[in-house]
């Protein structure tokens, strides 16, 4: 029978590194450990939160619930033939070992989304993304339990409702499937690098240049996508943050427009494949949308190197928001509540979060 333990710490489980507690905690190293937490009585009306290497959740306070801490692993491959490798994955594993594997094997699809933290169940969560490049590219598949009933379910790339940074398992679904493994498309071609990826702080082509000759392989690709990323982000395993704590917003036309007026030089990027999380919004609708960089404004507000007590944002980078040793989740919370009230006031815009609230 899978233990379960109580009032366990979650420090060393969320990159944040806030002490907070949970009331249950248990690990699942197999299909069978998830169906036994599944048959558990007691449970049925008890908060459920699947964790996986805590990269995305910001906790205001301890969890009164029940804590599953995702151990699946093993990788095989499905299908194989001289133009495609179709792979899958459990959901426990690593994300940048998952990446680090197919690059190694010269399988091309997942490279930009190299060095991004935790684990493989929680990368179609929020249709994770960098670089011009989203799961959602190379996603085939994935396959679930149903939390409440123990029935495991196939979910097609269409059910999942991927959208920009977000997908049928962040809303509608949200805590009731435990997602077990993911199939993912890797093509066996690496034509020319699309290398034109850039912003305000940084270019890939230039990155590129800066070791390598043209035509780049994909191992540069990899490699600089990785330096670009060591250069931007605090090391986890030292600082304690979230990465973009807030999603780059979305606006009309109009929005644009008087927000140009004040900002003549504000970077503003097609909405491309991506699509509005709330396309219904009245102020949406029909409108031609643009995506904003909250960064960039957040920045032009003054929150970029500022510190209250122990929170404060990144140097370079006022969207990361750090959290210093002794760091409660309240000052945490209160501190990018601040930084929501200040940027609605000041760009009559709301900023919503990229991370889940606990
Ligand atoms: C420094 C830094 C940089 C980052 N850069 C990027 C970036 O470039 N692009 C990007 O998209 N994200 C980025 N992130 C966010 C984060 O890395 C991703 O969201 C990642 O997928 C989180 O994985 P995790 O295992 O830690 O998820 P967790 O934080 O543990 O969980 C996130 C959510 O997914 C749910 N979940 C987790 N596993 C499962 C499962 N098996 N089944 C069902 N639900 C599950 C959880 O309940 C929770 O709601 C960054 C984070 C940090 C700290």
């Amino acid at each position: 029978m899978i233990a379960i333990k109580e009032n366990i710490s979650l420090q060393k489980d969320n990159t944040l590194h806030l002490d907070v507690k949970t009331r249950f905690f248990t690990e699942v190293h197999s299909l069978n450990d998830i169906v036994d937490v599944t048959n558990i009585s007691r449970f049925k009306n008890t908060p459920i939160l699947i964790l996986g290497g805590g990269a995305n959740i910001l906790f205001t306070k301890n969890y009164d619930g029940l804590v599953i801490k995702n151990s699946l692993k093993g990788k095989k491959i499905i299908k194989e033939n001289n133009n495609y490798v179709i792979i899958e994955i459990r959901s426990g594993e690593d994300w940048p070992e998952l990446v680090a594997y197919t690059v190694e094997n010269n399988w091309v699809g997942i490279e930009n989304l190299a060095y991004i933290p935790g684990t493989v169940g929680a990368s179609p969560v929020q249709n994770i993304g960098a670089y011009g490049q989203s799961l959602e590219d190379t996603f085939v598949s994935l396959e679930a339990i149903e939390l409440s009933s123990g029935k495991i379910k196939v979910f097609a790339k269409e059910d999942c409702e991927f959208k920009y940074r977000d997908s049928i398992f962040k809303s509608e679904l949200k805590d009731k499937y435990f997602i077990i493994s993911i199939r993912l498309k890797l093509s066996k071609h690496f034509k020319s690098v699309d290398s034109s990826y850039h912003s305000r702080y940084e270019s890939l082509e230039e990155e590129l240049k800066s070791f390598a000759k043209p035509p780049f392989t994909l191992k540069n690709v990899y490699e600089a996508i990785i330096r670009i990323r060591q250069k931007k982000l605090p090391d986890i395993n030292k600082v304690g943050t979230i990465g973009s704590t807030f999603a780059n917003p979305f606006i009309n036309k109009k929005q644009l427009l008087e927000l140009q007026k004040k900002f003549p030089d504000i970077q503003f990027y097609p909405v491309d494949k991506m699509k509005y999380p709330s396309i219904n919004n009245p102020n949406l609708q029909g409108a031609d949308i643009v995506k904003i960089p909250a960064g960039w404004l957040l920045e032009e507000a003054g929150w970029k190197n500022k510190r209250i007590g122990n929170i404060g944002t990144h140097p370079d980078h006022a969207l990361c928001v750090i959290a210093y040793k002794g760091a409660t989740p309240e000052e945490f919370y209160s501190f990018t509540e601040n930084m929501r009230r200040d940027f609605k006031e000041k760009y009559k815009i709301d900023l919503e979060y990229e991370v889940n609230i606990i």
